[in-house]
C-alpha cells in the first residue's frame, strides 16, 4: 500500500479526537512530500538537525512537532517555527526554552516527557519530579511556556498487558496533575502516547495523539 493509503486507513481506524503525528525521521523530503500531497500536515521529527533541514525544505504550512530528546544548545533552531515539543524533561529545559521564545515573542506548546517504561534507558521525568517542576517558583514566572500535556513511550515488548499498564499509569498522571496543579488551565490537554506498534492501546488509554513512523512511511534502516 501506499503512503496515502496508509493514512487514509489510519484515521478511518481511530476516533476523530486523536491526532496522529507523521513521523518522519530517516525519511527523504520526497517521500514525506507523498503524504503532505496526501493532506497530512502534521509531521514529527525527533532530531533538530533533521527537523530544521525539512522545515525549510517541505511547505510553510506544516505543523511540526519535536518529539526527541532536546538539548539546550539547540532551542534556539526550533523555537522559531514548532508547533509542539513533546519531549521536555527538565525545569532547565523549560526555562532555556521560555528565554529563546520571549526573544521572539513566542509561545510554545510543550509536553512534559514521563518515564512509565520499565527500561532504564528511556529519558523521562517521575511523577514526583513533574509534580517538582509545575510546582516551583520558577516555572511559575514562565511567560512563554504552556503546557499542554504529557508524553510518554512504554515498554518495547509484546507484552500488551505491560503496554496497557504503562500507558494507563501515564493517564493517571495525567489526570492527577490536570486535578492538582492545572485546575483551570484549560490547554492542559494532550496525551501522546502510542507508536506503530502499540497505537490501538494508547488510545483505549485514553491518548489523543498518537506519534506515528513505520505503518505510515513503511520501516526504517535503523531503529532510532
Ligand atoms: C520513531 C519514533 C516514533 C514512531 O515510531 P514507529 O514505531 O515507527 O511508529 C514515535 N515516537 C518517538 C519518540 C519516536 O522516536
Amino acid at each position: 500500500m501506499g503512503i496515502a493509503e496508509n493514512i487514509t486507513k489510519l484515521r478511518k481506524e481511530i476516533p476523530q479526537h486523536v491526532k496522529i503525528i507523521a513521523v518522519t525521521k530517516t525519511m527523504p523530503v520526497e517521500i514525506v512530500t507523498q503524504a503532505y500531497d496526501a493532506g497530512h500536515r502534521v509531521f514529527g521529527e525527533n532530531r533538530v538537525q533533521e527537523l530544521m533541514q525539512k522545515n525549510q525544505e517541505l511547505p510553510a504550512d506544516i505543523e511540526w512537532h519535536l518529539i526527541g530528546h532536546l538539548q539546550t544548545n539547540k532551542i534556539k533552531f526550533v523555537v522559531p517555527f514548532v508547533h509542539l515539543i513533546h519531549s521536555v524533561d527538565s525545569l532547565k529545559l523549560l526555562s532555556a526554552i521560555n528565554h529563546d521564545a520571549s526573544g521572539l515573542n513566542r509561545k510554545i506548546d510543550c509536553l512534559l516527557q514521563m518515564r512509565i517504561a520499565r527500561e532504564e534507558t528511556k529519558f523521562g521525568l517521575s511523577f514526583e519530579q513533574a509534580e517538582q517542576i509545575l510546582c516551583s517558583n520558577e516555572f511559575s514566572d514562565f511567560q512563554h511556556i504552556i503546557i499542554t500535556g504529557l508524553m510518554g513511550i512504554a515498554t518495547f515488548t509484546d507484552n500488551f498487558r505491560q503496554i496497557r499498564d504503562e500507558f494507563l499509569l501515564l493517564a493517571g498522571h495525567f489526570e492527577e496533575i490536570k486535578a492538582k496543579g492545572f485546575p483551570h488551565d484549560q490547554s492542559f490537554t494532550e496525551l501522546s502516547m502510542g507508536m506503530s506498534g502499540d497505537y490501538k492501546i494508547a488510545i483505549e488509554a485514553g491518548s489523543t495523539m498518537i506519534r506515528i513512523g513505520s505503518l505510515i512511511f513503511g520501516e526504517r534502516n535503523y531503529h532510532l
